[in-house]
């Protein structure tokens, strides 16, 4: 199986393990990936080179939503999440706090009860306009790959600057309403060995996990084809072994492998 793209800006619903029926947005380009990592593991596949397309203007995806959204509802078609992932990461849009302020205008028009989700790399949240959209929503799913800044480089490969201290640190913005999310793998990348599940990483993700004390915390392995080919799953006991620890601390769960 290839990484993909999706190439409509509301796309779905499509049935999610962890969200239910879920109505994706992508905020992103169609035809380019646009993100300020480049995880080895991203099913949407490498950043390339070259010119970004544009961004959709905030009004068409208040009235693509709103159209989608009627003609859900108007066949009986159930809605669990309107779900912000694509191609990329959505808090890139300039217009990020007016489309989540207007989705959930409309969210509450025609399906009152579906939960508005934002799978974000939480590279943003050291913009306050940002951090007050990610507050407003259901669920806000904030990635941290990894609790050793060395691994967390090598698996999320950032754009920008970026250190596990400083996010540990925004991330406390939340006060504990959030969803932390960790890809765990394992695999060779340019010759260097990556593994978040050895004791050593996941004693110390652990720790941050504890200390931020997230409302859930999500796990998951590779699903699909990745840009980088020498990586393999976490192995069902390695999650397993963690989905404990992490119930040990009283702290909400869930696997996906
Ligand atoms: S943060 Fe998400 S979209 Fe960006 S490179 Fe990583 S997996 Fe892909």
């Amino acid at each position: 199986m290839a990484t993909f793209l999706f190439h409509d800006l509301i796309y779905g619903p499509i049935h999610s393990r962890r969200l239910g029926n879920s109505l994706g947005i992508n905020l992103l380009p169609t035809e380019k990936k646009y993100c300020n990592f480049n995880c080895i593991y991203c099913e949407c596949g490498a950043n390339l080179p070259g010119k970004i397309g544009s961004l959709s203007k905030r009004e068409d995806v208040k009235n693509a939503l709103a159209e989608k959204l009627k003609t859900l509802h108007s066949e009986g078609i159930q809605v669990d999440s309107i779900t912000f992932a694509g191609n990329g990461e959505p808090t890139i849009h300039p217009d990020f706090q007016g489309v989540i302020d207007d989705t959930i205008e409309t969210r509450n028009k025609y399906f009152p009860n579906a939960k508005i989700s934002v799978l974000s790399n939480a590279t943003r949240i050291c913009d306050e306009k940002t951090v007050n959209a990610l507050k407003k929503v259901d669920n806000c799913i904030l990635k941290l790959d990894s609790a050793i800044n060395e691994t967390a480089k090598a698996i999320d490969r950032p754009v920008g600057g970026y250190s596990v201290e400083n996010t540990v640190s925004l991330l406390k913005q939340f006060g504990g309403k959030f969803v932390l999310q960790t890809m765990f793998l394992k695999g060779v990348v340019g010759g260097k060995t990556i593994d978040n599940t050895t004791d050593t990483e996941v004693d110390a993700w652990l720790k941050i996990v504890e200390e931020l004390r997230p409302e859930t915390v999500m796990i998951y392995t590779i699903d699909r084809d990745t840009p980088e080919k020498n990586l393999e799953k976490a192995t069902h006991e390695d999650l397993e072994k963690i989905r404990q620890r992490v119930e040990k601390l009283g702290i909400k769960i869930t696997v996906s492998e």
